[in-house]
């Protein structure tokens, strides 16, 4: 039982911030971007920007996700792997070392050609068959894809450490690197020796290509993934849980991190569900208690259905409370340094945003657009700018601003905050926070 039948959405655009694309004076291609939806909302809502984690801080989206979601990610944060592999169902435990680990293409010096494969999409199920599970040392090796060329893998043994350097090399044209200990435990000497010892055993698992799919990228010119490279060492995290029960007394008492969240009035539950499709994200939605909904023809890349993913949103209003959403591809765009295909993917926000506009009840909902962080195109990777982001429906002032972009928001009613105020904001809003103080 909810107790209450209002509602926030929050909508995330991926990395959808950024900067003028001829600096200073160029549009952003937010600003750019035919966004009549988000233009609508903004001339209903208040606007203003937003530090995802802290001014400056270039955050990535799993500790923007965190401050989001009210954690502090300074407290809560133990590295990246746990939240993709939790995130893409794989079993973590405590003690287990977790990674991020992408299928590249390397030449036959070990030079990383390409970081993704050529992006792959198909296929890499049949690519891991066979190295799921493998033994090194007393150390059994977990390995499970994720979306496209992206895969988890777990460490389960005694005495791991998450205090190894990547295998990553982060760039195309150097060789893949030999994962180093961070420290001298021997946790940390075991944990770097295990783990490149499994990269080579899966050099030659891929080079075997026991289904073709290495033949057939071939035949196809298209890149062959043939070398995993972990990267994003980490331990499981404990997360208080994020939704509060009605009756629950000790767990409205429990704030998330000292200062960080309001209590939500007596009688009330908050209960909340994610409509994400990147594994990295669904991870943290694991890991807070969060239902964690997956929708269908939602991929994390730019041929995403975001209609669906907009229905999936406002279905689940129906049981939950606080909606979190997510469309990758805007960040894609950016990391592809691809202006043009950035704004189609802008645009797809829009759409989706369109959506939520024609069904939300604004009387009792509240929806937030916004971005965990902005990944400018002259960057191709993240920035620590602020962001836009807007507040409607629900209690809502408008303010002067009729436009949805960086600059646009910037002169906006709710000025400067932080991502971990949204959800005291949009609780503010919905009435359903009880009173600090008497
Ligand atoms: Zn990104």
């Amino acid at each position: 039982m909810l107790g209450t039948d209002r509602v926030a959405i929050v909508l995330i655009g991926d990395g959808m911030a950024g900067r003028p694309l001829r600096e200073p004076y160029g549009k952003t291609t937010l600003e750019a971007a035919h966004t009549p939806n988000l233009n609508r909302l903004a001339k209903m809502g208040m606007c203003g920007i937003m530090d995802p984690v802290a001014p400056g801080v270039r955050a990535g989206s799993d500790t923007s996700h965190l401050a989001i979601l009210g954690y502090d990610p300074f407290v809560y944060y133990l590295g990246r792997g746990p939240f993709e592999c939790r995130g893409i169902g794989m079993d973590v435990r405590p003690g287990d070392v977790a990674f991020r680990c992408n299928f590249s293409t390397m030449d036959d010096d070990g030079v990383i050609t390409d970081r993704r494969a050529g992006r792959i999409e198909s296929g890499t199920d049949k690519l891991l068959d066979g190295l799921d599970g493998i033994r090194i040392e007393d150390v059994t090796c977990y390995i499970q894809p994720s979306v496209a060329h992206r895969c988890g893998l777990v460490l389960r043994g005694s005495g791991l450490s998450h205090k190894v350097t990547d295998v990553d090399p982060h760039d195309a044209g150097v060789k893949y690197h030999k994962s180093e200990p961070m420290d001298d435990s021997p946790e940390a000497k075991k944990t770097a020796r295990v783990l490149n010892a499994f990269v080579e055993r899966a050099i030659e698992h891929l080079a075997e290509d026991t289904h073709g799919v290495n033949k057939e990228r071939t035949a196809a010119g298209l890149p062959m993934a043939n070398v995993l490279t972990p990267r994003g060492a980490g331990i499981g995290p404990h997360l208080p849980p994020f939704g509060v029960a009605a009756d629950d007394e000790s767990a409205r008492w429990a704030d998330l991190a000292p200062g960080q969240r309001a209590h939500i009035e007596p009688g009330i539950a908050l209960s909340g569900a994610m409509v994400v499709e990147t594994g990295l994200v669904w991870g943290i939605g694991y890991f807070a208690g969060m239902d964690v909904i997956k929708v269908d023809g939602a991929t994390g890349g730019y041929d995403t259905d975001v209609v669906a993913m907009g229905r999936a949103m406002i279905q689940a209003t129906q049981r939950h409370n606080f909606i979190l959403g997510n469309v990758k591809c805007p960040d894609v765009g950016g990391h592809d340094r691809d202006a043009d295909k950035k704004i189609e993917a802008i645009e797809k926000v829009d759409v989706l945003a369109g959506l939520l506009l024609d069904e939300l009840d604004f009387n009792r909902s509240v929806l937030v657009v916004s971005a965990d962080h902005a990944t400018p195109i002259s960057v191709g990777d993240h920035s620590g700018d602020a962001v836009p982001i807007m507040f409607c429906g629900r209690g809502v002032a408008a303010d002067n601003v009729t436009e949805y972009g960086e600059r646009a928001c910037a002169a906006g009613s709710v000025g400067r905050i932080r991502g971990r105020d949204i959800v005291n904001m949009t609780t503010n809003l919905l009435a359903i926070q009880e009173k600090f103080g008497a």
